[in-house]
């Protein structure tokens, strides 16, 4: 008789990783970790510090080993990997974390392996309990303290890591779950896609498998019990969908949807050097948002014009003290150079309310302002921080010998915020001078302010005449607008850049900005949108900053287009009821 045909059957999950993979599916199991609770006698516990102390070296050598074989992985997955497997390497250096675990073993009298666990899950549980903010950001940190115990503890037990060596080349990969370490492991040629029953679009693995660029669909529940090893399954990375056993139409609408995105995907490299201009010649700016050194290379790569943003947040991350002035100055000098003569736009530390800093606690009130996203944020904590303040201006006003610099004030709501900066500038500058060792720019760098709140769109004809430049941050005047919080469960189906309150504030700004001469330009999340990209034009903004992968998509949206079609594009927006009619007008436009 012959054999059945196996049924299809479909599935769904997170689709955190776009594009279309067919393969036969193969699941890399692991044997769970097994951590002895007895406790060791009190005459052992010196050899229970020194396993602990060998366990650390040879993490620590296995993680050296990994970043050294990023290099064969694309820039752009080697600027996601490369921090995280240092923010392991850091928490096996002097850390809290080994501090902790080599207290349990000393004075709580814990087996090594013990000591991680319970370290670990104790410092994770007090990340978690943490209040404010951004809970994606603290699940995320939450879950690399327990890597790093982990990995200690599969040393210090020998038990053996998951490879997916054994795993033929060009299938689809699946697990129970996938650790973002395991993901820097990955070479995204070998397989064809990624599936895992558990893992959300937000975790580190996600944000590395988008990097290596490899379709993914994570979170998928009741494939893995369906499946038997070689099944052929179909991954779309773009809807979530996963097929087990396709039928013959599923597999042929599958292989179309692939042939036409490798075709896309072509068409998106060969714009790297075209102009950013519109059809009707009109030439728009577009350059990158840089979060961490390691972009640097894709931004290169992406063909962006220099830097409108520069988060300079990074460099006060990971580390118990703040960066003193020749540190900062070094690494704003380093990116500087880098970019080769394209301007670079720094922004003032934009610290406070969700974005928490470390090493900066000891500066903030004692107890936990009520709402903090209202209170003492960017420029407004600077200001009261002189030292801090004057020490980044300092180092900013050094690096600028080195090539364009722009100086950029965050949280601006009322003028004297800029004025009272541009006098901490003046007077860092007048010091500066004194100093005969040191090599300034010809002139002090332009000074401008990040127009994200509602007050400072509203005000913007009056801050005209005290910032040489406006950025719009489009992802805090939404939140300020509708008074939606984009972490709050109640508040998100609300908070929409879309809606027409904060096109209009938008609108507001360009107009004013227009009127006095002043450049504008939009840094938000919203400048990465391509759909969006026509919009933004009709509304006036020449100048658009993005993370660089966005900057090809973007430029092909704008070699799309023309002013007038931009602009009836932006009058209907402005005049629709709600963000929902403004979406229904940009999918129309692209269909058009
Ligand atoms: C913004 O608010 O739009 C912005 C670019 O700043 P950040 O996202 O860093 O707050
Ligand atoms: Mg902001």
């Amino acid at each position: 008789m012959k054999p059945t045909k196996p049924r299809e059957r479909r599935f769904s999950g997170h689709p955190v990783s776009p594009g279309i993979a067919i393969g036969p599916m193969h699941e890399a199991t692991e044997a769970s970790l097994v951590i002895s609770t007895e406790k060791p006698a009190p005459s052992e516990l010196p050899a229970e510090l020194a396993r602990l102390e060998e366990a650390v070296a040879r993490s620590r050598h296995q993680l050296q080993k990994l970043k050294s074989r990023l290099t064969a992985l694309p820039k752009d997955s080697q600027a996601e990997i490369a921090p995280l497997l240092d923010a392991h390497l850091h928490m096996l250096g002097p850390s809290r974390l080994l501090r902790g675990i080599k207290a349990r073993i000393q004075d709580g009298g814990h087996g090594a392996e013990a000591a991680a666990h319970e370290e670990a899950e104790a410092q994770a549980a007090l990340i978690m309990a943490q209040t404010g903010g951004d809970k994606a950001g603290r699940q995320r940190r939450a879950e690399e303290v327990r890597e790093v115990a982990r990995r200690l503890i599969r040393n210090l037990t020998r038990q053996s890591f998951r490879s997916f060596e054994q795993l033929p080349q060009g299938s689809i990969l699946a697990a129970q779950d996938l650790r973002p370490a395991e993901a820097a492991l990955i070479h995204p040629t070998r397989f064809a896609g990624i599936v895992t029953a558990e893992g959300g679009l937000d975790g580190h693995t996600a944000v590395m498998l988008r990097a290596l660029g490899l379709p993914a669909v994570l979170g998928v529940s009741g494939l893995l019990d369906k499946a038997i090893t070689g099944s052929l399954v179909i991954v779309d990375g773009d809807s979530g969908d996963v097929v087990l056993n396709p039928s013959k139409t599923s597999l042929e609408a599958a292989r179309k949807k692939h042939s036409a995105q490798t075709r896309a995907r072509r068409a998106l490299t060969r714009l790297q050097n075209l102009p950013a201009q519109t059809r009707c010649g009109a030439q728009i700016e577009l350059q990158a948002n840089l979060e961490l050194p390691f972009e640097l290379t894709m931004i290169a790569e992406s063909g962006a014009r220099g830097i409108g943003l520069l988060r300079s947040e990074f460099m006060f991350m990971n580390r118990e003290t703040a960066p003193d002035e020749d540190h900062q100055a070094r690494i704003y000098q380093d990116i500087i150079e880098a970019m080769d003569g394209e301007p670079v736009t720094i922004r003032l530390l934009d610290w406070g309310s969700d974005k928490e800093i470390e090493a900066l606690s000891r500066y903030l009130p004692d107890s936990p302002e009520a709402n903090p996203a209202m209170g003492l944020r960017g420029i407004r904590l600077l200001l009261q921080h002189e030292a801090l303040l004057e020490t980044q201006l300092a180092a900013i006003l050094r690096a600028a010998a080195a090539g364009p610099v722009r100086i950029m004030v965050p949280m601006v709501s009322v003028a004297k915020e800029i004025t009272e900066t541009r006098e901490a500038m003046r007077r860092v500058w007048r010091r500066l001078k004194r100093r005969k060792s040191i090599t300034l720019p010809e002139k002090m760098p332009p000074l401008g302010i990040m127009v994200e709140t509602p007050a400072a769109a509203l005000a913007a004809p009056l801050l005209a005449s005290h910032a040489e430049f406006f950025a719009i941050g489009t992802n805090d005047l939404t939140m300020y607008t509708l008074a939606a919080d984009r972490a709050s469960p109640g508040a998100v189906k609300l908070y929409d850049p879309l809606e027409p309150a904060v096109l209009r504030l938008i609108h507001l700004t360009t107009s004013f900005a227009a009127a006095t001469g002043v450049p504008v330009s939009i840094c938000g999340e919203l400048a990465s949108r391509p759909a969006a990209t026509p919009l933004l034009l009709g509304l006036g903004i020449r100048q658009l900053s993005m993370h660089g992968n966005a900057v090809p998509r973007v430029k092909q949206a704008i070699r799309a287009t023309s002013l007038t079609t931009c602009e009836q594009i932006a009058n209907a927006a402005l005049a629709a009821p709600d963000a929902e009619a403004v979406r229904a007008i940009l999918a129309q436009a692209q269909e058009n």
